[in-house]
């Protein structure tokens, strides 16, 4: 696939896991065309994570299809697919692994020059000099020592140095009491410019800028709209949002 992204469609995607009979993924359809900010929201087994890992072709559409600027994951080699895209999520950093390692695995012929200016502008750099072993730290060796913010400020490092057209934002569920709301605005709007983002969201209120959410239920796209119109429509997400702002 060729940059720049042009566009991403789902045409009747659906998946079934092997020894399933259920479709995690049901004739989905949508469109995200280049430089938008799409959310994608669902409840716990709605397939968020199905849908994101058809996206970057970890598992191909059982029926249907999914493009890129007109090319299919089938047709396309997989190593420029996938080239289209990274994951902004702690749960895909080694923490057996340094700090360094773990931008490597981004980009493996990176320099220290580019590795620093990555994290200077992910504003991890600061922090990563405080550990003992700076950038040679282990990251699971840190125990608590690193809060959530800190690790995603590392993932979005990562992500600068990969610099691909796509950003997959995965706000993980494990890391929500320890990154602020704010954090992930302040991410979002730094580094969407000119790129394409996806954001995996678990916090409703980090979408209120985004050009569309997707509301998945058991499969399908069940809602489609902006925070607002989701809301004046009074469906899942509307209620979704009344349960989340009520507890809070
Ligand atoms: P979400 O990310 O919205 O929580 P998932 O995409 O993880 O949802 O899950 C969608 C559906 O697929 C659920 O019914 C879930 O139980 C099922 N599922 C997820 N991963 C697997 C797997 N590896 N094997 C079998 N079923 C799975």
């Amino acid at each position: 696939v060729r940059r720049p992204l042009e566009s991403i469609v789902f045409d009747k995607a659906s998946f079934s896991y092997e020894g399933s009979t259920e479709k995690a993924i049901n004739e989905v359809d949508l469109e995200i065309q280049a430089g938008e900010f799409v959310g994608v929201v669902g409840s716990s087994g709605a397939g968020k994570s199905t849908l994101v890992d058809l996206l970057v072709d970890l598992y191909r559409p059982t029926l249907g299809s999914i493009s890129m600027n007109g090319i299919t994951s089938e047709e396309a080699h997989a190593d420029s697919w996938r080239s289209m895209f990274s994951m902004v999520s702690q749960n895909d950093l080694v923490l057996h692994d340094t700090v360094r390692n773990n931008m490597l695995f981004a980009k493996e012929d990176a320099t220290d020059e580019q590795i620093i200016r990555a994290a200077k502008l992910a504003r991890a750099h600061d922090f990563i000099c405080q550990l003992d072993e700076g950038y040679d730290t282990k990251l699971g060796d840190l125990g608590f020592k690193l809060s959530g913010g800190q690790l995603q400020r590392i993932a979005m490092a990562r992500a600068i140095l990969r610099d691909t057209p796509v950003l997959i934002f995965d706000e993980a569920t494990s890391a929500l009491d320890s990154i602020t709301e704010q954090e992930i605005v302040d991410q979002l709007e730094r580094f969407r410019r000119g790129k394409t983002v996806i954001s995996i969201a678990h916090r409703l209120s980090t979408l209120k800028k985004a050009d569309r959410i997707f509301v998945l239920q058991q499969g399908r796209v069940f809602e489609e709209g902006t925070h607002q119109e989701l809301l004046d429509k009074g469906g899942i997400y509307s209620y979704m949002w009344v349960a989340q702002t009520q507890i809070e």
